[in-house]
């Protein structure tokens, strides 16, 4: 038996599955998940002292690596002074500075302790600031775990096959609507259903919870424009693409500008955080100038704004994400590469170091239907195959991958490697 074996089996007895996040314990692909006892750029550690290279970086936070030594010293001078106060500090305003001039759109921001929260205070915003009740979203796009957001879900709840979530009320639910990824006409009829009620879009710019999905050229745009005519706010969910897949994440890199915008995971450097922020003459709908009321005990902790003011910082810096790009789409193009050697049909999607793996002959990933269609227990077969020789892939056929600059020449090439045999071994 393992030590993880035996971390999972005590973990079971008093955490509900043994994980804090469903995702984390493996039922998708089965088997034991890995305790992780440290991590160190692009290397973790698991309970067994066996290495692998992580492909998952916290579920995206760790765009700089793990133990990146500008956030631990921000950390370490912040936790001489003090872990929390619940009063203001000069790193909040700081980093309302910071995001306001980099993130399009943004003039005014609140920051919360997760992308849950951020969601959820983002649509009762838009809800408070339109006085209307209805919301948008997508097929496999997850926003955290509000409720008025778990319907017809990604991340665990498609893994899980459970999209929609007992526990939020029929009343409630019904409020939200669904449409298609990537699929204008489908968002188009819902308004037209739903005349003047509707108040937010709320969307994936690149789709990142059913696997990796990028947007077609024009369905942002064309979002945006009709969002601005049936008078709805488009809420741009970034918590996962924010800083991610460019300086001025999928907002700046497609052109976009949302009426809202929730950020998490990079913005507080692998520490609990969450945000979101607006056009001025909604964000001023916020507690305490508006009426729309929204708080949090630990929001603005100084220990989180202390570390992701470095990592922001650090970030600042085209030819890092061009780096990470290039990277990447080495990663990636290899990958296909000993697919076809090993005749599986195989194909990736990638935006910047954000990236998806499919086990289909399609040429094309678009939609919902295309990552349905994939060979879910290739995906099993292949991720264990990459896990025993050190790989560490997200265990769900239905998450984004990530790369960070400490994946260097070397881990790419281990990763490789590993995969030409994995390959063949999912046949
Ligand atoms: N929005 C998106 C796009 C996400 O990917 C996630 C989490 N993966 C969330 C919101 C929720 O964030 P959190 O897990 O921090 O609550």
């Amino acid at each position: 038996m393992s030590r993880s074996d035996e971390l999972f089996a005590r973990a079971q007895r008093t955490i509900p599955g043994g994980v804090n996040s469903p995702v984390r314990a493996f039922r998708a692909v089965g088997g034991t998940p890995r305790f992780i006892s440290a991590a160190e750029g692009a290397w973790m550690v698991d309970a067994d002292g066996r290495r692998y290279i992580d492909y998952v970086g916290s579920w995206g936070p760790m765009i700089t690596g793990h133990q990146d030594p500008d956030v631990l010293a921000a950390i370490r001078a912040q936790l001489e002074i003090g872990v929390s106060y619940g009063a203001p500090t000069e790193a909040e305003i700081d980093m309302a500075e910071l995001l306001c001039a980099r993130v399009p759109g943004l003039d005014m921001v609140r920051m919360c302790n997760s992308g849950t929260e951020a969601t959820m205070s983002a649509l009762r915003l838009a809800r408070g600031a339109t006085g209307r009740d209805y919301i948008l979203k997508f097929e496999g796009c997850y926003h955290g775990h509000g409720d008025a957001l778990l319907v017809k879900a990604g991340s665990g709840l498609l893994t899980f096959g459970v999209p929609t979530s007992p526990g939020v009320p029929a009343d409630l639910a019904k409020y939200t609507l669904t449409a298609q990824y990537n699929d204008l006409a489908s968002v188009e009829a819902l308004f037209r259903d739903h005349p003047d009620a509707i108040a937010a879009v709320i969307l994936e710019p690149v789709a990142g919870n059913m696997n990796c999905v990028p947007p077609q050229p024009g369905f942002l745009e064309g979002l945006r424009s009709l969002c601005t005519r049936e008078g709805a706010l488009m809420v741009v969910d970034e918590v996962m693409t924010g800083f991610r897949v460019g300086p001025a994440g999928a907002c700046g890199r497609y052109g976009i500008e949302a009426d809202l915008v929730t950020l998490g995971k990079i913005i507080g450097g692998g520490l609990p955080v969450g945000a979101f922020g607006g056009k001025r003459e909604v964000m001023e709908k916020l507690a305490p100038i508006g009426p729309v009321y929204q708080a949090g005990t630990l929001s603005g902790n100084p220990l989180a704004m202390a570390a992701g003011l470095a990592i922001l910082r650090k970030l600042d810096n085209a030819a890092l994400y061009d780096e990470l790009e290039r990277a990447t789409t080495t990663l990636l193009t290899g990958l296909r590469e000993r697919a076809t050697a090993a005749s599986v049909p195989f194909t990736t999607t990638q935006v910047g170091s954000m990236f998806g793996l499919f086990f289909t002959d399609a040429r094309q990933i678009t939609g919902f239907a295309d990552v349905m269609r994939c060979d879910a227990e290739r995906f099993k077969r292949f991720f264990h195959a990459m896990l025993q020789r050190g790989v560490y892939l997200a265990p769900s056929a239905f998450e984004a991958g990530f790369v960070s600059t400490r994946h260097g020449a070397a881990e790419i090439e281990q990763t490789l490697d590993a995969a030409a045999e994995a390959f063949a071994e999912s046949r």
